[in-house]
């Protein structure tokens, strides 16, 4: 397991990323309850306080504060989205509630404010940028916990690069209904197929810095899940990989 190090060695919060060796080495790392477990005793977390993103690629966040976490601990896991909805980020100011998410490609946003002592993790596939996940998830931590976005640290765990990310161009109409003409213009690149080259972390940094998140509080582990052996990628190895072992990353509060 890995860490962010721009946040981990510098602020009281704690981060995990995944990579092949880990599922590697844990045999029945698909079954979540043992991934679970991995974590508790990694991340010193209760095994009731492990939330995951359902991962749906919406612009949905959910807010885990100390007036809904036993209610949260108490639902079945699987029924939570039954229950409340979708969401694909997660924000909480409660110490030791460990925030997770699935990916393969798609880029884990970490965020974290160090005023009020918050922190959230977001999926950021291109469906979910363009439904808002990433702006979304900073007010909620505005508007449910007095996050100034100035303080707030942002780091981008391992994803599909600008290099590797290739898309039809009619993604550009989903992108041009979040992102002015100039910035789509930045975010793709031509190819000699036809196809284009998707720049994903710039489309987060740009909506990062739209929030009101500030240039150089935005980290970047820059790993590229296609190019690297180390890491799932959905692209690179087809549907085997979303089933069975994804990239998972996951942020805690001291
Ligand atoms: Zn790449």
């Amino acid at each position: 397991m890995n860490s962010i190090s721009a946040l981990d060695d510098r602020y009281p919060v704690k981060t995990v990323f995944t990579n092949n060796s880990d599922w590697q080495s844990h045999e029945d790392w698909h079954r979540v309850e043992c991934r679970n477990a991995a974590f508790q005793e990694y991340l010193r977390v209760p095994l009731t306080r492990v939330f995951y993103a359902y991962e749906e690629h919406t612009g949905n966040v959910l807010a885990i504060t100390s007036s809904n976490v036993e209610d949260l601990e108490a639902m079945d896991k699987n029924r939570i989205p039954e229950q409340i909805g979708e969401y694909d980020a997660l924000v909480t100011d409660v110490p030791r509630t460990m925030l997770c998410i699935c990916t393969a490609d798609c880029l884990p946003l970490f965020l974290y404010d160090p005023e009020q002592n918050v922190a959230a993790i977001a999926h950021c596939g291109w469906r979910g940028i363009c439904n808002g996940i990433v702006s979304n998830t900073v007010c909620s931590m505005v508007d449910r916990f007095g996050t100034d976005p100035g303080s707030v640290v942002a780091a981008f765990g391992p994803s599909i690069c600008k290099r590797c990310y290739e898309v039809g161009g009619e993604l550009k109409d989903d992108f041009a209904r979040r992102f002015s003409p100039q910035e789509v213009e930045s975010l793709f690149t031509a190819r000699t197929n036809g196809k284009f080259l998707l720049d994903s972390r710039r489309a987060v940094a740009l909506e990062l810095l739209r929030a009101g998140v500030r240039q150089e509080k935005i980290h970047d582990v820059d790993i590229c899940t296609l190019e690297s052996d180390d890491y799932a990628s959905l692209r690179g190895e087809g549907a085997y990989v979303e089933a069975v072992r994804q990239t998972i990353s996951g942020i805690v509060l001291a």
